[in-house]
């Protein structure tokens, strides 16, 4: 390597565990590392070169390892995550440049491990439930020996027989045990924490020749096969890939099982693991990709917002998923990554776009059925097109999502021209920043990000879907009643009774193209009282939208000289309240602007509605929350249903002053109910008018039917052509 390169070194925010160590060095390397049809394969050299200053530089400076005594976060806890992945990426050096100095660089960090981890006891920080040696938790440890039985697979052949054994000896055996024997509540556990430890154990069963260690992995310590990896693939993932977290989690959850069978693929090719359950870990890493919009995952649940495709769990699951399938869409989800692993699949992929085998990415609408049999509900995409800029609406019909889970029953997501249009909050957290917490989850997380005030559902009574409680949601999922397209019209629409105690919610979304080409976004949202009519309910419909506000159709009431807290408790404490309108009749509008285009949303209940213009920051005193708007829409009674129309119009040409404004094109919205039929119908100002038809109470069933009122076959020049 000659000195040069040891100068340009830099960090990069592509190599796997740098990001957080080396963020403000991504800018540059960002533009670097951006891959497009014009790369020459020496692209992929120039991120082994610059993986090779990061590794010299770190090498040069000596590689520490210390006796085990911080807890998350502090210095031999991190300086230990460091040498893992060093272990690692020397290891892949060694493989691409032959110099004998990595080989030995893995050799000397994993003789220093021998000389420490035999010593060692549990962890003097140790977590209660799941204590580590090396660190505060064993999950750590686990990562820690994936990557590092990694590097040392790529130098075990040319190492003398008595280095060897000693690392084998005093290094990964004792830690294969300890994750495996050691830690039986753990690794036989089905949960994350479980796949890491079956892919740190597998993974060394292999490198080691050890296939009783591999038989554990897969089929758990008893190799009853009740536990361990495939029982893992069988329960953590729904049939069609998803992760009952959510995308943020899933991206994380996706990395052990990624690895572990890849290494089984290649060493055992006959257990076809990427054939088991129907292909459930290729579907698991297309899924990722699909919950995601303009780059970033949707952000449901606890979920850090700026973590998209990016992220290092993706690479390897792209780049292996192409070694694997050759599918050359998913070199166009890498073009929306801005880089690669260092691995041989990750010049792959650089290979295979320079000679211009990518085709796009083409985002689909698709139900990502939720449980491991697909019987849990699930998560609704509808998308109007296959471009990353195409609008998508989304419905989180999912279960709860564990411990993580946020209070979302039948959430709405709605993306379009690149942007969030109307949003969720995501976590409140931030991630690695000390000050705020440690860069651990904040209070308002719980007090605000989780509750469904926060979300764009339905709340009752100004109280959280399962009373807050996330064990009692666990126990419930919402029913897809309808996936798919009819009438030219996508449609989704699900339903849960169990949210509130007497209370059925409903919700239908649906993407309806409107006369001029451009998409109506359709939000029929309900809560059914199921108890006698006098029992009356507050609902409260929150649009967490994005942009300026520009008009409303209604008059507003604003605070001018104080503001008060929208309600007491459930996340309402945290809302300030702007203002307010009179209760309203029949089809109101509000209209904002969102980069250079308009948006209206028209809504409408079969009650009367008070609007709500709120802002968060109310009993906030440390600033954790962001300071963002929301409309809320209330009516009291015995149900509710809300209509809600989403358009995008005009433009906002600031370059060239021309501002085009059109406001809503809906001309009214009709709700009536006859003989236990709710009748929803949409008038556009021209094109067809749309009737949903829909069971009037939670105690009456009745199949939706949607009804098209062609205004060509009414208009007097088709006399004979009645609507039927
Ligand atoms: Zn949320």
């Amino acid at each position: 390597m000659s000195k040069s390169a040891l100068l340009t070194g830099a960090c990069l925010g592509l190599i796997v565990g740098l990001t957080s160590q080396c963020a403000p060095a991504r800018d540059s390397t960002d533009r670097a590392y951006l891959i497009n049809a014009d790369s020459e394969k020496a692209g992929f050299d120039t991120v082994m070169n610059d993986l090779a200053a990061t590794v010299n530089a770190r090498l040069a400076q000596g590689i520490p390892v210390p006796t085990p005594r911080d807890a998350g976060g502090g210095y031999t806890h991190e300086q230990h995550k460091q040498n893992g992945k060093t272990i690692y990426e020397a290891g892949l050096l060694y493989t691409y440049t032959g110099d004998a100095a990595y080989r030995d660089a893995v050799r000397d960090i994993l003789l220093d491990y021998g000389d420490l981890y035999p010593g060692l006891a549990l962890h003097p920080q140790q977590k209660e439930q799941t204590p580590g040696r090396l660190f505060w938790q064993s999950l750590n440890e686990s990562v820690w020996l994936v990557y590092a039985i990694q590097g040392y697979a790529e130098v075990r052949d040319d190492l003398a027989d008595e280095d060897r054994f000693r690392i084998e000896s005093d290094v990964l055996n004792p830690m294969a045990d300890f994750l495996s024997v050691g830690q039986p509540e753990t690794f036989d556990r089905i949960h994350n924490h479980g796949t890491w430890a079956a892919a740190a154990v597998g993974m060394t069963g292999y490198v080691l020749g050890q296939p009783d260690r591999v038989e554990q992995a897969l089929l758990g310590l008893d190799r009853s096969g009740e536990a361990g990896f495939l029982k893992q693939l069988d329960i953590l993932f729904s049939p069609d890939g998803y992760y009952a977290e959510g995308p943020y989690y899933q991206r994380y959850a996706l990395m052990p099982f990624v690895l572990f069978a890849q290494a089984i693929e290649k060493n055992e090719p006959e257990r076809e693991i990427f054939e088991y359950r129907d292909g459930v870990i290729l579907k698991a890493i297309r899924s990722t990709v699909e919950q995601s919009y303009a780059g970033k995952f949707f952000p449901i649940n606890d979920a850090i917002r700026e973590k998209g495709l990016n992220t290092v769990e993706l690479k390897y699951g792209l780049a292996i998923a192409y070694d694997l399938t050759k599918a050359p869409d998913l070199l166009g989800a890498v073009e929306l990554q801005n880089g690669v692993v260092p691995t041989p699949e990750g010049a792959q992929l650089f290979e295979a776009i320079a000679q211009g085998k990518s085709e796009p990415f083409a985002f689909s609408s698709t139900l990502l059925r939720d449980g491991s049999s697909g019987a849990e509900g699930g998560l609704a995409i509808l998308r109007s097109g296959p471009a990353p800029d195409d609008a998508a609406v989304i419905m989180k019909a999912t279960t709860q999502g564990l411990g993580h889970g946020h209070f979302d029953k039948l959430g709405f997501l709605y993306f379009d021209n690149g942007h969030e249009v109307v949003a969720d909050y995501g976590a409140a957290r931030f991630l690695n920043v000390e000050p705020k917490n440690g860069g651990r989850y904040l209070p308002e997380n719980t007090s605000w990000a989780k509750q469904s005030i926060a979300h764009n559902t339905l709340v009752v009574d100004q109280t959280s879907h399962f009373d807050g409680d996330w064990r009692q949601g666990q126990k419930h999922a919402p029913t897809i009643i309808e996936f798919g397209s009819r009438d030219g019209m996508q449609v989704a629409f699900a339903e849960i009774s169990t949210a509130y105690e007497g209370i059925h919610l409903q919700r239908l979304i649906a993407i309806m193209p409107s006369a001029d080409g451009r998409d109506y976004i359709i939000d029929i949202m309900r809560g059914l009282g199921q108890g006698t009519r006098d029992q009356t309910h507050t609902f409260d419909l929150p649009v967490h939208f994005k942009g300026q506000l520009i008009e409303t159709s209604f008059e507003m009431r604003h605070a001018t000289d104080r503001l008060e807290p929208f309600g007491q408790a459930n996340g309402y404490q945290h809302l300030w309240q702007r203002s307010g309108s009179e209760p309203l009749d029949g089809a109101q509008t509000a209209s904002w602007l969102l980069g250079d285009q308009f948006y209206t949303l028209t809504f409408a209940s079969d009650q009367q509605v008070s609007a709500y213009f709120t802002e968060l920051g109310a009993n906030d005193p440390n600033h954790n929350l962001r300071r963002e708007q929301a409309l809320v829409l209330r009516t009291t009674g015995h149900s509710a249903n809300y209509v809600s129309v989403y358009e995008r119009h005009g433009k906002y040409d600031s370059d060239e002053e021309v501002t085009v404004f059109d406001g809503s094109s809906i001309e009214d919205i009709s709700i009536s109910t006859d003989n236990d039929i709710t009748s929803v119908t949409i008038s556009p100002d021209h094109g067809d008018a749309i009737t949903f038809h829909l069971a009037a109470s939670a105690l009456t069933r009745a199949p939706l039917k949607i009804e098209r009122h062609n205004r060509q076959d009414q208009s007097p020049e088709h006399p004979g052509e009645g609507s039927q």
